[in-house]
């Protein structure tokens, strides 16, 4: 049986797993000589939404359209990220809070490789999306809100999750038990529901040319 006794070598090694000693090491190649072999500017596509909102719809459509105009992109979808990295987490405010810190920082990690990278998470809180915003240059960032009223979500019921999150099943359920805080400084906003997931596609994709993200 495992102790839960805290003896001086579990409370260094505690302590030894902050990183306090810890320098940053400067690198010879860096994101501008990384970007350039790649003839891109990298940047985060940052969806938030509801669940069924239409945020990896759109974000699969998005990264399709921008690999074939040659850009290298990389998708982080909020559940696929959960199957893996952030598969200790659950769904308290806490555990949201740290894994939209952690996609954060792998999306910065990835933009500093100089690729196009696409984030699609429901990120409630707008505290946690401006944390997000606040790693990256301005020219790195856009917030892409994915909006839909709850109903149409609720009727979309893509992996039945309002159903059983009606049910009782699935605690703290995003607009049924905890709250989505709309943004109030995204870049741009995509409504699926007066659009087709193709417009909201080509929509976001107008703004990145007009913003000089792309060519
Ligand atoms: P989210 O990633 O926001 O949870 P999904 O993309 O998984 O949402 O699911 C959205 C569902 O709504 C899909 O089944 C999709 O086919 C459907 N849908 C209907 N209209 C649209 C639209 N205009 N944009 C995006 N998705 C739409």
């Amino acid at each position: 049986m495992k102790s839960s006794v805290v003896t001086p070598i579990k409370k260094k090694r505690q302590v030894e797993r902050r990183a306090t000693n810890v320098v940053w090491h400067e690198l010879l190649v860096d994101k501008a000589t990384r970007s350039q072999i790649k003839e891109q500017h990298p940047c985060l596509l940052w969806f938030t939404g509801l669940s069924g909102a239409g945020k990896s719809t759109i974000a699969n459509i998005v990264e399709k359209k921008l690999n074939a105009k040659g850009k290298h992109t990389y998708l982080l979808d909020g559940d696929n990220v959960r199957y893996g990295l952030n598969k200790d987490l659950g769904f308290t405010d806490e555990e949201r809070i740290e894994n939209i810190r952690r996609v954060g920082e792998v999306a910065k990690l990835f933009v500093d490789a100089g690729i196009i990278t696409i984030a699609s998470f429901i990120s409630p809180f707008r505290s946690d999306r401006r944390l997000v915003r606040n790693l990256f240059e301005e020219d790195e960032f856009i917030e892409v809100f994915v909006s839909a009223p709850l109903e149409l979500c609720e009727q979309r019921d893509p992996k039945g999750l309002y159903k059983k999150a009606r049910a009782g099943e699935i605690p703290h359920f995003t607009g049924i038990d905890s709250p989505y805080e709309t943004p109030e400084r995204e870049h741009i906003i995509l409504s699926t529901d007066t659009l087709t997931a193709e417009q909201c596609a080509d929509q976001l994709i107008n703004y990145m040319v007009d913003n000089g993200f792309i060519d």
